[in-house]
């Protein structure tokens, strides 16, 4: 269901601008606004979960972790390597409460960068 007050369901819903790199009927990704990364891009179902430890229908939760592949080949970095991060609440930083998952590569990383803290 989408919650009013949440920018990532305004986002999906088209009513805010996001650089949408790939979207079908379940997902959206699009660029981080404050990219950590040469390729930072988050991935939403476009139904409203807090975070990925929420009750996501499992074809859902699928589809979302399919879409990881999708996006890697759309920016470029499935065969140079990436990253991808699922913050979860307080003690991990989220930020947004929607769940969401960062794509990250681009450049070389270091074992535990980014922190995205
Ligand atoms: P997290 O800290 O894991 O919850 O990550 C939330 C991410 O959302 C941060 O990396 C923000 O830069 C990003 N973000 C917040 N608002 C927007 C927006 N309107 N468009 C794109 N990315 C956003």
């Amino acid at each position: 269901m989408k919650d009013n007050d949440c920018i990532f369901c305004k986002i999906a819903a088209g009513d805010i601008p996001a650089t949408k790199v790939y979207e079908d009927d379940v997902v959206v990704a699009f660029k981080d606004l404050n990219p950590m990364m040469p390729v930072h891009t988050l991935i939403i179902p476009k139904e409203h979960y807090d975070n990925i430890a929420d009750d996501i229908p499992d074809a859902t939760l699928a589809h979302l972790m399919r879409t990881v592949g999708t996006v890697a080949d759309a920016q470029g970095v499935r065969e140079t390597g990436f990253r991808i991060i699922a913050n979860t609440g307080a003690d991990a930083c989220q930020s947004v409460g929607h769940v969401h998952i960062h794509v990250l590569g681009g450049a070389p990383m270091n074992d535990g960068d980014p922190s995205l803290s």
